[in-house]
């Protein structure tokens, strides 16, 4: 697709168009063999990117557009943390559409989504990762999920993540990653296309390891890895969650 005409559908003003696809696509997948724990819709398969009717196991919801990362994390968060228990300053960073439109409807929730343009409504602060136009401790809990791979300088990022949230508040971290191996990096890939053979997508400066537990202890934080391989398969299989995706739970200390 075209970037101007990528930009021009993306305008806030033009939500509405968005609200109606979802509402059509959802209102066809329909159903009780699955469910998407962050819209809350009852279906009947999931979706591909921008599909209709083509299904895929852990793909899209077709009704909120959730990727299986985020309905996994959804009830990571449901489960584990106080997001739906007390007052909350929470910031998303490059908010994705599904997740913040749940947050943005919690009332013990104050969301605020950062991203380098303003790209959609669940966007209220423009700003750069690595310079982030907040102060310090100002946020209760942040989200930075599948972001970093896309970051040169990570442990910028990291250090800034780290500084928005208050003593005694949490982030969560989500890239994709290989536990088998350290991260591969290599500063002087800077073409496109060696960068998808290199780092798996066109836009990715890395491909994380193992040793990010290391880059976010360096940045402050007190860190659990949370394997996506502990998940009972039948909950895999009832909210179309993938095997992959594994979550890093950083607390700042108090
Ligand atoms: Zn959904």
């Amino acid at each position: 697709m075209k970037r101007w005409l990528r930009r021009w559908l993306r305008d806030p003003r033009l939500a509405f168009l968005t609200h109606a696809s979802l509402w059509l696509r959802g209102t066809l997948h329909r159903g009780s063999r699955y469910h998407c724990p962050v819209c809350g819709a009852g279906l009947r398969a999931f979706v591909y990117k921008r599909g209709l009717l083509k299904t895929n196991p852990d793909g899209y919801c077709p009704r909120c557009d959730a990727k299986a990362r985020h309905r996994r994390i959804w009830l990571w968060l449901e489960e584990n943390t106080n997001l739906l228990k007390e007052e909350l300053r929470l910031l998303e960073v490059a908010p994705w559409w599904a997740l913040s439109r749940r947050f943005q409807s919690l009332p013990n929730v104050r969301f605020e989504g950062v991203d380098r343009e303003r790209a959609g409504p669940n966007v209220t602060v423009v700003g750069d990762l690595v310079s982030l136009p907040l102060e310090e401790g100002s946020f209760d809990a942040a989200l930075c999920i599948h972001v970093l791979e896309h970051v040169e300088d990570d442990l910028r990022a990291l250090a800034e993540l780290h500084r928005v949230v208050r003593p005694g508040g949490w982030a969560l971290v989500s890239v994709p990653i290989r536990l088998d191996r350290d991260t591969h990096e290599d500063p002087s890939i800077t073409d496109p296309a060696e960068r998808q053979v290199a780092f798996g997508e066109r836009s990715h400066v890395r491909w994380y390891g193992r040793d990010l537990a290391d880059r976010l202890s360096a940045a402050g934080f007190e860190v659990e890895l949370h394997l996506a391989s502990a998940i009972p398969e039948e909950t895999c299989q009832r909210f179309g969650l993938r095997r992959d995706e594994n979550l890093f739970f950083c607390r700042k200390p108090a």
